[in-house]
């Protein structure tokens, strides 16, 4: 039988946490609907056109990556039965009409068996069956697109409405054929900026599986009914937010104060850092936006946009990324205590020095506040 070959590009690169939604639905379009057999390829070799002609197997190979910075140690170009797709190769143009999956693929049921075989040979290979469970326990989908927000550093920043995307019912895994997969994670934009927001949640709610949104949502945008029915969900995890600007204080508090009253687990918002400057000022606007979370008992994860990398404290984004990203040492030590728990001559010290000497107003405003005393900094 013709055979169809599927790359995901990110998972041969650095392997990824997350399945490739859009490789899953063509390829269970093209197996039920189009009668192929589909091969997840696990190997570039097999398809690199430098080492023969193993592409000529099958009859056409879909290659999708989500990250631009994806390596691909092959040349896509000579090989002819071979379409690319995914924001890693087109950015904002993935969504276009002629990069975007026709309507029929993308509103197909998705084939979720498709990296069984990938994981068992992992597995056999001693990696932990744990890493692959949101590969192997959700149904996976959209029940929006779109958002309002236009962020500059976003995919999505030519958007400027949210539309509903899929009823539940489309993406929902038959629990006969994938009995592991009882839980739901949704891949929505910005749910909350969706009129209709409460129609979608009752959906997912009457399907009696838990679920969560895996894009921070956007708490600007919270109100009492909203909180009150996220909060009274079966909600998988931490409830996690965005807080990308310091400029948005007053948007976020107005959106927390509500949501506090009702969220019963934690709560953790993403702080994105390192897009629009690189200097002290960012820094002082990520201690700032911890410090905040600190006093309403959130939780940070810091988020480096890639431009992280040109700073001159580039040291500093990664020890604030190290210090927040793991809750158990946010939660007890201050910025200054995990910088010196990592050693005295650790490149982590190094890093915190060399910023304090230079910056001593902005390390004693933040180095030594505290996750346990709201922020605050203990008087000597
Ligand atoms: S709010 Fe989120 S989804 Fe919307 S444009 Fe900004 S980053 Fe993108």
């Amino acid at each position: 039988m013709a055979k169809i070959g599927i790359v995901d590009a990110d998972l041969l690169d650095r392997g990824t946490r997350f399945p490739n939604l859009s490789l899953m639905k063509l390829a269970g379009y093209k197996e039920k609907v189009e009668g192929y057999t589909i091969e997840l390829i696990e190997d570039w070799d097999k398809i690199n056109p430098d080492n023969g002609q193993g592409y000529e197997d099958y009859e056409h190979i879909y290659v999708a990556k989500v990250f631009d910075f994806t390596q691909i140690p092959i040349n896509l170009d000579k090989i002819p039965n071979l379409t690319k797709g995914g924001t890693g190769f087109f950015w904002v143009e993935a969504s276009s009409p002629s990069h975007r999956l026709p309507d029929e693929i993308e509103h197909f049921m998705p084939k979720y068996d498709l990296y069984d075989q990938f994981i068992e040979h992992e597995i056999a290979r001693g990696i932990k069956p744990g890493k692959f469970t949101d590969y192997q326990e959700y149904s996976i989908g959209f029940t929006t697109r779109g958002c309002i927000r236009k962020c500059p550093f976003c995919v999505n920043q030519n958007c400027d409405h949210v539309e509903r995307w899929s009823p539940v019912s489309e993406f929902l895994a038959d629990l006969e054929e994938y009995p592991n997969r009882k839980k739901i994670y949704l891949w929505d934009d910005n749910i909350l900026a969706f009129p209709q927001w409460e129609s979608v949640l009752n959906e997912l709610i009457a399907t009696g599986r838990p679920f969560s949104f895996r894009q921070g949502m956007d708490i600007r945008l919270m109100t009492e009914a909203k909180a009150k029915k996220i909060c009274g969900a079966k909600y998988i995890g931490d409830y996690t937010f965005a807080f990308d600007n310091y400029k948005d204080k007053k948007y976020i508090l107005r959106g927390l104060k509500p949501w506090l009253k009702y969220a019963k687990k934690q709560t953790r918002l993403y702080i994105l850092c390192g897009f629009k400057g690189q200097g002290a000022l960012d820094i002082a606007e990520t201690f700032k936006r911890i410090q905040i979370l600190m006093e309403y008992k959130c939780i940070p994860y810091i988020m480096r946009h890639e431009f992280y990398e040109k700073s001159p404290y580039k040291g500093t984004y990664i020890n604030l990324a190290r210090w927040c990203n793991q809750p158990n040492f946010f939660k007890k030590k201050s910025y200054r205590e995990y910088c010196e728990a990592n050693g005295e001559n650790s490149s982590t010290m190094r890093y915190a020095r060399k910023f304090e000497e230079e910056h001593p107003h902005i390390a004693a405003a933040f180095y030594d506040m505290r996750f346990d005393m709201g922020g605050k900094t203990p008087q000597k």
